[in-house]
């Protein structure tokens, strides 16, 4: 048994996803996702699969899939050699001595880890973190930049299939006046089906956010994230002591430390979570545990991850009692091409948490191959 979970070998793959539509951000946009598959193989033949994503490369947090395949294939699969699968916390202290930061490249690991780890015992991830205090979580859909009419008819196509109940807008692209404008026409046209939501990426300053936030809120938008830059949390206080409705933390929230920090100054009302951002399950079970313990609900953040990073992100999610503000785990739903050999299952809102053992998903080898980058 012992012998068995021994790692031999630590494997990476980039593929290029290609997406149904190009995916806008306020600064970046992207008609394919780039992943990373990390895999870790055991003496025991089992193998565990991570993956390593950012939205749209390095703007969001500085990683990309390339550096990601770098930092793991030199720095970190010599550290993971030889070494078992379940000895994730000993594994995390000695890749943190040689490899400061990288969480998107650690998170990569240490999700594949769990994976064969909890294949070894064919267990779900979600048992090892504890166990699933839910078996689905809500699901919104992420809407782009675009204008007003086109992001409503998406919505309302969306709304008709039953697939989703709220909706993210990704604001931050335009100046501010006219992002507004644009926010409060689908506002208006959605008020009373389904609920709006904000996503500034860190993208106005605390002026701005001052001026144009309070028209957004009396539009009815039902929450408002991260308008101001990540490390300008006292800001973040400010603007959520002024607005009636709530602050979600995205670009300011990576670490425990960061969760404790926003809460001391009441800097955010929801946490956004990624699996990914965050460097693993363990951190991220670690940020829902300090915004539960201070009465701040958890989100079930993206990065636009293909069906097994979504998977790594529904066992978190379904395992944490403190995510109780839903997900928005579509990012499957965004992607062309079905990368599992059975499909994620979405149904009624809610992504369900798959059975079977480790993430519950195997990634089908035709389309590794199809979309492999040379
Ligand atoms: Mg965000």
């Amino acid at each position: 048994m012992s012998d068995d979970l021994r790692i031999d070998r630590v494997e990476t793959v980039l593929v290029d996803i290609p997406l149904r539509r190009p995916h806008r951000f306020a600064r970046a946009s992207m008609n394919a996702q780039p992943v990373l598959y990390v895999f870790v193989r055991t003496a025991g033949g089992i193998t565990g699969t991570g993956e390593g994503v950012v939205p749209a490369g390095p703007w969001w947090g500085g990683e990309s899939v390339e550096t990601m395949q770098v930092i793991i294939e030199r720095y970190i699969a010599p550290i993971l050699t030889g070494r078992r699968v379940d000895e994730i916390g000993t594994l995390q202290r000695d890749i943190t001595d040689v490899v400061a930061a990288n969480l998107f490249a650690k998170a990569a690991v240490e999700v594949a880890l769990h994976d064969a780890w909890a294949r070894s015992l064919g267990i779900g991830v979600h048992a090892l973190l504890g166990g699933a205090v839910r078996s689905s979580v809500p699901v919104t859909w992420a809407l782009g930049t675009e204008p007003a009419p086109v992001v409503v008819e998406e919505a309302l196509g969306k709304l008709d299939a039953g697939l989703h109940h709220s909706f993210k807008l990704k604001m931050g692209a335009d100046e501010p006046a006219v992002d507004v404008s644009r926010v409060e026409a689908v506002a208006e046209k959605l008020a009373g089906v389904a609920g709006v939501r904000v996503d500034l990426n860190a993208r106005w300053d605390r002026l701005t956010s001052l001026a144009h936030l309070p028209r957004l809120a009396d539009a009815g938008v039902e929450m408002v994230e991260q308008p101001v830059p990540g490390s300008e949390i006292e800001t973040l206080a400010e603007i959520s002591a002024l607005l009636p409705i709530p602050v979600m933390a995205d670009e300011s929230l990576r670490t425990p430390s960061d969760a404790l920090r926003l809460a001391r100054l009441g800097a955010a009302d929801i946490f956004a979570v990624k699996t990914t951002k965050c460097g693993g399950l363990r951190a991220s079970m670690e940020i829902a545990a300090v915004g539960a313990a201070a009465g701040i609900p958890s989100h079930g953040a993206t990065s636009i991850e293909s069906p097994l990073g979504t998977a790594a992100s529904l066992h978190f999610a379904c395992a944490a009692p403190g995510v109780t503000w839903g997900s928005e785990l579509f990012g499957p739903l965004l992607m062309a091409e079905e990368m599992a050999v059975e499909p994620l299952r979405y149904a009624d809102g809610h992504l369900h948490l798959p059975e079977g053992p480790g993430l519950g998903i195997d990634l089908d080898p035709d389309k590794i191959r199809a979309f492999r980058r040379d």
